[in-house]
């Protein structure tokens, strides 16, 4: 059988996943075997979100009605149902999962509480709202999810009752972690930026969670770190780092809340505004997109502000209030920028000046004139390649170029990369 939560959390404290682990914990005691654990994240645009959009899935072998009492008494006493954003959802399916389709538009797009409930009895699974029970969108997502390129996450709990206490977790240990295991492992540190970056701030259960390739990776990692006596641990299946949330886009199509691969060439130079955010002017066929890398990308930015026009791109972001947020950008194409100067004088051998515009140029020591100007081409300092945002600032669902390179089905949609090179 499928469990499926979500939506158990507020601002104040909790977590869906502790939940999942609790869970899985309590139903492995009673004797059910645990088959495997997903945190499967979802559309990161979606508003209603307490932290990440996570929700989670446990497929397990065992009594499905004892399943669901356990997991229902859980969100009882766990979920802060006192929180107005708090709306629990909950699924268990002992036959059929719900269509993968539901979790894809999960994933990628907007989903229902009608199509979540549909998606429930279309398969005849026990299910349960609380309150507006939004939380069964997610929750039906975590369990219809078909993983084809899946990762790992190592979650290591505290005590509830500390939530609101300063977490201890040696940085040093942090850093070998990394050091030791990277690039099977990513994102416990920013070294670029001096940050620690799997442990949270917020007031949860979460002490810190290390991410990577699979299970042994975040295992090893793991045993390295040094910190206050956890009281739950576990081992996450999920769709983390892998660009899932990514559809192929071409400009001006792409909808608002979504989140897309997309092609073009720079129209014009990129522009710093109030708070240090970039914005790069990205154009096909006539069409005009805006790309923005904001301030938390620190470094990206550099990259962004370097672009000139003419350059061409593969962009990879969400587009949110009309512009596409930059996660990472693929340069297809930076040549040498033409520099037009005024020529030397073929007689005297001094620098001409400009002889009035679109009357070329003329020599002020002798009175010779050339229409031609000088051409030069500068050098660029930036190459081909994929650039990213750092660590600290990188979506969860965002594939780290460590893994290789974004694949995105149906990108480019009626382009071929060749067009750019
Ligand atoms: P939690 O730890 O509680 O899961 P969270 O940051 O993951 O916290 P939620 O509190 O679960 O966020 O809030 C997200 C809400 O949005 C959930 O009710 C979920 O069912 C819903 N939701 C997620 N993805 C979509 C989607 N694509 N379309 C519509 N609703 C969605």
């Amino acid at each position: 059988m499928w469990i499926g939560i979500d939506d158990t959390d507020s601002p104040k404290g909790m977590c869906t996943t502790y939940l999942g682990a609790l869970l899985a914990r309590r139903l492995e005691e009673s004797g059910m075997e645990i088959r495997s654990l997903r945190l499967i994240r979802l559309n990161p645009t979606i508003i209603w979100k307490t932290r990440g959009n996570a929700a989670i899935a446990i497929e397990a072998e065992g009594d499905p009605d004892y399943a669901f009492r356990i997991a229902s008494d859980l969100i009882e006493v766990l979920a802060d149902l006192s929180c107005d954003r708090t709306n629990p959802g909950l699924v268990v399916c002992d036959g059929d999962r719900p269509p993968a389709a539901f979790a894809e538009e999960a994933i990628t797009g907007f989903c229902t509480i009608e199509g979540a409930i549909a998606a429930c009895k279309s398969v005849g699974a026990r299910y349960a709202l609380w309150k507006n029970g939004r939380g069964i969108i997610g929750a039906v997502a975590a369990v219809a999810a078909e993983l084809e390129d899946a990762t790992s996450e190592y979650l290591v709990y505290r005590d509830l009752r500390r939530h609101e206490s300063r977490r201890y977790v040696d940085p040093s240990s942090l850093r070998l972690a990394e050091e030791m295991t990277y690039p099977g492992t990513w994102d416990t540190c920013d070294p670029g930026n001096k940050t620690i970056v799997c442990v949270p701030h917020t007031p949860d259960p979460v002490l810190f969670g290390i991410r990577g390739n699979d299970p042994v990776h975040v295992s090893l990692a793991r045993s390295l770190v040094i910190s206050e006596i956890p009281v739950l641990e576990a081992i996450f299946e999920t769709n983390q780092g892998t660009d899932a949330h990514l559809i192929a886009g071409k400009i001006p199509n792409l909808e608002e809340g979504r989140s897309y691969i997309v092609a073009g060439t720079v129209a014009s130079s990129p522009k710093t505004g109030i708070g240090g955010h970039v914005a790069l002017l990205i154009s096909d066929h006539g069409y005009y997109l805006t790309c923005m890398a904001y301030e938390p990308t620190k470094g990206f930015r550099d990259i962004i502000r370097a672009l000139l026009p003419g350059d061409t791109v593969i962009a990879c972001g969400s587009f949110k209030n009309g512009s596409l947020n930059l996660e990472k950008i693929q340069i297809i194409s930076s040549p040498p920028f033409r520099v037009e100067d005024a020529p030397l004088c073929d007689i005297c051998g001094k620098k001409m000046t400009s002889a009035g515009k679109g009357k070329g140029y003329k020599c002020r020591v002798c009175g010779a004139r050339s229409r031609e100007p000088c051409i030069s081409y500068q050098e660029r300092t930036l190459h081909p390649g994929w650039y990213e945002v750092p660590p600290s600032a990188r979506r969860h669902l965002a594939r780290p170029l460590c893994r290789g390179e974004p694949v995105t089905p149906g990108f480019p949609e009626d382009y071929s990369r060749e067009d750019y090179i």
